[in-house]
């Protein structure tokens, strides 16, 4: 009985989202409407201004879509057996060239005799990029994104921490929201999709933030009964 009131639930959260998705990507597609009809007569600079503009609305569109359907599917994930830190690390030269860009720097604290986990290896980049984005976007360039991971008692906890800009107390309750985002370039679905992909692995997510020194994602899975390969450290630590 809890099942089917959680899938009707989710059907209408869908059913809501189709129609702002709607409206959402119209906006996009009627700015590129509007400057393809303006390229017609204009000098090179000008159109070179308007490409750009162009290519971005289409982009986003495009975000828009994908980060729809990922939430919209909600498919039982093919999950696999594997190790959080692999994942961090292939990650690592995208997270690194984007902190870059922005003149910032990334820190990681990867901890010591992390288990195993059993995990649908796309969503968790899905997942890690979006915090870690979300985390950038809000920091100058000074800023340093830390990503940790920890064993607390029974949960593999992943940490994603700012320097950034922090958020309001009247706005945490409304970050996992479809559609909300105070971004002008914002698609407002990235942690929702984090959510839902969070859930599927049976994990939850916390907020901690503090306006003007940042804030900290932090990710909780249950460790995980069914894998019993020995923790990736101990090997290591034995021969040492
Ligand atoms: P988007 O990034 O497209 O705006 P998200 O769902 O990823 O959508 O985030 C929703 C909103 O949550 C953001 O617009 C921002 O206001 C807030 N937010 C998310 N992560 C952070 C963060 N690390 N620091 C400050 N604000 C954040
Ligand atoms: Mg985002």
């Amino acid at each position: 009985l809890r099942n089917e009131f959680i899938n009707v639930e989710r059907l209408s959260l869908v059913g809501q989202m189709a129609a702002s998705i709607t409206h959402e990507i119209r906006n996009p597609m009627a700015v590129v409407r509007g400057f393809l009809q303006l390229m017609k007569e204009k000098s090179p600079d000008t159109l070179n201004h308007y490409y750009r503009i162009v290519m971005e609305e289409l982009d986003r569109a495009n975000s828009i879509i994908n980060d729809f359907l990922s939430l919209a599917q909600n498919r039982v994930a093919e999950k696999e057996e594997c190790h959080l830190h692999d994942i961090i690390h292939e990650l690592s030269p995208l997270l690194w060239a984007d902190a870059n860009l922005r003149g910032q720097s990334i820190e990681l604290k990867l901890g010591n005799h992390i288990p195993r986990l059993h995990l649908n290896i796309k969503e968790m980049k899905q997942l890690i990029l979006n915090m870690c984005r979300n985390g950038m976007e809000a920091m100058d360039d000074k800023g340093t994104l830390t990503i940790e991971t920890r064993v607390e008692g029974k949960q593999i906890r992943l940490y994603i921490a700012d320097t950034g800009i922090g958020i309001p107390e009247n706005e945490l309750e409304r970050l996992f929201e479809p559609f909300f985002t105070t971004k002008t370039k914002g698609t407002g679905l990235g942690l929702a999709l984090c959510m839902s992909i969070v859930q599927r692995h049976h994990g939850t997510i916390d907020v901690k933030s503090r306006q003007g020194e940042g804030t900290v994602f932090i990710i909780s899975f249950p460790l995980d009964p069914y894998v019993h390969g020995l923790p990736e450290s101990q090997s290591a630590a034995a021969s040492e």
